[in-house]
């Protein structure tokens, strides 16, 4: 605000006031002293209006200045104007920073800012919960010296940022973050580090499945180019050794097929997008087709199969995909299961749904498995489960199955006693035939 100051008036009136004292002095005959008392007066109020204005500034609570006239006056106003711009200024700075503070709080990232000596200046919400870092305690401190994974710790003193890096989060051991830094300001690094622990284990998923199933292609492979070099150039060969040759070819052939198949089933299923509302399965007349199957699959085992089953009971669903899942089940307690094993399929309704279960009196599986059973290629016993033709998907297409129709598969499993692989159909699945 502009405020008019006319020097020229505040001049005339000095001069007038200073010519009216006069003129008292010269009606007394005593100017001297007029001019005297005039000065002290003017020394006087002047003193005391800066005492004022002092006051005002170190003391007063009060925003309005002291009253006063003229030149303090004037001065007075311009201070009082100059405070009250400052205030605004500062109110609208601190809405700013605030709103640029709340904004990094609902960063989905944690941020970390740091001079170029590596000293916090200040970190967000995420920073403090996922990093450890605490607020406003480790202000000032070194970066380094909080997250001390080593690979940090090189990361930070090398100086290089131009690349992201992946190290596992100070405070979770499970969870992997991905730190990039980025400079800003003068000599000013922000630091973001973002939870990528989704995005590794499915990176490292990846990996280990092409890794599974180039391992599980190149054992059958190997025994076949094998048998072919040996053929080479050879006319006459014994008829037993051809025989073998062939059968071996012949099987592991088969095992390429059926893991190709698995392969294939699984990744149909991953992306069905099938509803499973839509269609009725008949469950019974599907276990009456797989117990059909056993019998052949059975010769050799001789297992004592009982197939209890609710005619009665359909459910809602995928057929294809719930045929994979039962005949599963079945198929690995046929082939798990010691000659000569008791196996019990059971299909029946519950108050909470319809209930799936196979019961065979095997070996049994260890604890430490169960958990584990239902992963992609992973077997209790490799060699065991290669013999019988396993590829170690079957468990995982059943779980994906199931996952598909809301449901989930349960397994209780004791050593040397045997194992029974159960789920169930939420009641709203099922149908009843009549
Ligand atoms: P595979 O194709 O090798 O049979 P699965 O995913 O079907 O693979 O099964 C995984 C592993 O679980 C098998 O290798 C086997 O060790 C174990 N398993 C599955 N069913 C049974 C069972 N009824 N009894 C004992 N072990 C079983």
């Amino acid at each position: 605000m502009y405020y008019p100051f006319s020097w020229f008036k505040n001049i005339a009136k000095l001069a007038a006031l200073l010519l009216l004292v006069l003129m008292i002095g010269a009606y007394f005959d005593n100017t001297l002293l007029a001019w005297a008392g005039f000065m002290t007066a003017l020394v006087v109020t002047n003193y005391w209006r800066l005492f004022q204005l002092n006051r005002w500034l170190w003391y007063s609570k009060k925003m309005t200045p002291p009253h006063a006239k003229g030149v303090l006056g004037n001065i007075y106003d311009g201070i009082y104007y100059s405070q009250r711009r400052a205030r605004n200024k500062r109110k609208q700075l601190g809405l700013l920073i605030r709103r640029f503070r709340e904004g990094s709080e609902a960063l989905p990232d944690a941020v970390v800012v740091v001079d170029d000596q590596g000293h916090i200046f200040w970190c967000n919400r995420l920073a403090r919960l996922e990093l450890g870092l605490k607020w406003p305690e480790d202000s000032g401190r070194r970066l380094d010296n909080l997250i001390r994974h080593p690979k940090f710790v090189a990361f930070f003193n090398a100086g290089n940022f131009e690349r992201p890096v992946e190290i596992p989060s100070p405070t979770n051991v499970d969870k992997t973050f991905e730190y990039r830094v980025m400079p800003y300001g003068e000599n000013h690094y922000l630091f973001i580090a973002r939870d990528v622990t989704q995005i590794s284990q499915l990176e490292q998923m990846r990996k280990d499945f092409v890794a599974n199933v180039s391992h599980e292609l190149r054992t059958p492979l190997t025994v076949l180019t094998g048998y072919l070099e040996m053929f080479k150039g050879q006319v006459d060969m014994p008829p037993a050794l051809l025989s073998k040759a062939h059968s071996e070819m012949a099987s592991q052939a088969t095992r390429m097929q059926n893991l190709v198949e698995e392969l294939l089933t699984l990744s149909r299923i991953e992306a069905s997008s099938e509803r499973v509302y839509e269609k009725t399965v008949d469950v019974p007349k599907l276990l009456k087709a797989i117990e059909t199957e056993t019998l052949s699959l059975n010769k050799t085992k001789q297992h004592t199969i009982r197939f209890n089953i609710d005619n009665n009971l359909l459910v809602l669903g995928v057929e294809t995909e719930l045929r994979s899942a039962f005949s599963n089940l079945i198929f690995n307690a046929i082939n798990y299961t010691p000659n000569g094993g008791e196996i019990v399929v059971d299909w029946h309704n519950l108050p909470d749904g319809a209930r799936f279960s196979v019961r065979d009196n095997g070996d049994g599986i260890a604890p430490e498995h169960l958990n584990r059973l239902t992963e992609r290629f992973y077997r209790v016993d490799k060699a065991r489960s290669r013999k019988t033709g396993g590829s170690g998907l079957g468990l995982s297409i059943v779980k994906h199955v199931l996952s598909h129709h809301n449901s989930k598969l349960d397994i209780a499993s004791r050593v040397s006693e045997g194992s029974e692989f159960s789920f169930v159909f939420k009641a709203d699945m099922t149908v009843n035939r009549d």
